[in-house]
C-alpha cells in the first residue's frame, strides 16, 4: 500500500512512518521542515520525502493520486504558536486542511485528520466523549485559536464524508515520546526535561494542580494505524488517548526521579511564561472507550516506562 503522511517529518509523522514502513507498505512525506525525524530511514528505498507544502497543490495532488491512503498531520501545533502567531495556525489548520481534503475527494482517496483534544477546550464535565460539547473561551483569546482550528477540519472531514469522501477524524491526548519536541521548547514534557537535565529549577504553571493524560506515542500511533485501515473507522472521530490522569506537578516530580535531577520545582505565574493571551485548561481526560472497541487498542505503556524511554532517547540525541 501506498501512504502520504502530510507533516510526516513531525513527531507524530516520523513514528507513523516507521510504523508502516514496517507493516511493509511505501510511504511519501510532504513536510516544509526537515528530514531530521526520519533520518534513520532515509536511505529505504520504500520512503520519499518531498519538502513542500499543502499549500503547493499541483506537488500535493500528484502525491495524493498516487496514494492509497492519506494521513493529513501537516499543521502548526504548540501552545508557543498559538499565543505567537495565531495568523499561521488559522491559515495552515484551515486552508491547508481543505486543499489535502479537495484533493483528496476529487481522486477519491481515504483521508485521515489529525485532530486534538483542544476541541473540547475546558469543558469540565469529565471525561469527554467524543460527542461532548466544545467550551471555549473568547476569540480575543489566541489560544483557542489551535481548538477552533482544528474543530474546522473536522467539520470539514464530516461534510466530506458526507459527500461520500472516506474520512476519519482522530484527536490526539498529549502524545510524548521520542522525537517530541526539540529539549527546552514545545511542549511541558520537553521544557521539564531540559530544565531537569541542567538540574535547574522546573517551572511548574501555576499550582501544577491542572491535569493532563500523557500518552505515549508507540500506543498512539497503533491506534492511528487501525484508524486508517478498519472500515468501522469510516466517518467516524477517536479519542486517542489513555485515561490515566496525572497533573503537572505529578509530571515534574516523576521527570526529576527518572532523571536523577537535583532540580528542585519553581512555581511561575501563567502570564510569566505564555503572557496575557492563554488560558490553562484545568483538566484534560478522554473516554477512550471508543478506541478499545473500534480500533482495538488500548494504550498500556504506563507514564514512568515512557518517560524513561523519552529521556534515554533526549540523553543520546542532544541535538534534538
Ligand atoms: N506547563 C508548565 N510549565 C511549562 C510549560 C507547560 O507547567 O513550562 C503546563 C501547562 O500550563 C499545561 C501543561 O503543562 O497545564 C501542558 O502544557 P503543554 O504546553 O504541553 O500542552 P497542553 O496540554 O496545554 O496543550
Amino acid at each position: 500500500m501506498k501512504v502520504l503522511i502530510t507533516g510526516g517529518g513531525g513527531f507524530l509523522g516520523s513514528h507513523l512512518t516507521d510504523a508502516f514502513l514496517e507493516r511493509g507498505d511505501e510511504v511519501f512525506i510532504l513536510e516544509t521542515g526537515m528530514t531530521l525525524k526520519v533520518k534513520h530511514r532515509i536511505s529505504d528505498p520504500r520512503l520519499h520525502f518531498v519538502r513542500d507544502s499543502v499549500f503547493n497543490e499541483t506537488i500535493l495532488e500528484g502525491l495524493i493520486a498516487r496514494a492509497d491512503l492519506v494521513y493529513h498531520l501537516a499543521a502548526v501545533v504548540g501552545v508557543e504558536h498559538y499565543v505567537g502567531d495565531p495568523y499561521q495556525v488559522l491559515n495552515v489548520n484551515v486552508n491547508g486542511t481543505q486543499n489535502v481534503l479537495k484533493l483528496a475527494f476529487k481522486h477519491g482517496k481515504r483521508v485521515v485528520f489529525s485532530s486534538t483534544s483542544e476541541v473540547y477546550g475546558r469543558n469540565p464535565k469529565i471525561p469527554w466523549g467524543e460527542d461532548d460539547d466544545r467550551v471555549l473561551g473568547s476569540t480575543r483569546i489566541d489560544r483557542w485559536c489551535y481548538s477552533t482550528s482544528k474543530a474546522i477540519g473536522e467539520h470539514f472531514c464530516f461534510a466530506y464524508a458526507k459527500m461520500g469522501l472516506k474520512t476519519t477524524v482522530v484527536r490526539y491526548f498529549n502524545v510524548y515520546g521520542p522525537r517530541l519536541d526539540a529539549i527546552d521548547v514545545g511542549r511541558v514534557i520537553t521544557i521539564f526535561l531540559g530544565q531537569a537535565l541542567r538540574n535547574e529549577p522546573v517551572t511548574v504553571i501555576g499550582d501544577g494542580s491542572q491535569t493532563r493524560c500523557f500518552t505515549y506515542v508507540a500506543d498512539a500511533i497503533e491506534a492511528t494505524v487501525e484508524a486508517g485501515l478498519r472500515e468501522e473507522a469510516v466517518g467516524e472521530v477517536f479519542n486517542i488517548g489513555t485515561d490515566r490522569e496525572h497533573t503537572i506537578r505529578d509530571l515534574a516530580e516523576r521527570l526529576i526521579r527518572l532523571a536523577g535531577s537535583k532540580s528542585a520545582i519553581r512555581c511561575v505565574p501563567q502570564h510569566e511564561v505564555y503572557g496575557p493571551s492563554y488560558e490553562d485548561i484545568p483538566r484534560r481526560v478522554p473516554n477512550v472507550d471508543k478506541m478499545r472497541r473500534i480500533l482495538g487498542v488500548t494504550a498500556r505503556t504506563p507514564l514512568d516506562e515512557g518517560l524513561a524511554r523519552t529521556i534515554a532517547y533526549f540523553r543520546q540525541a542532544p541535538h534534538f
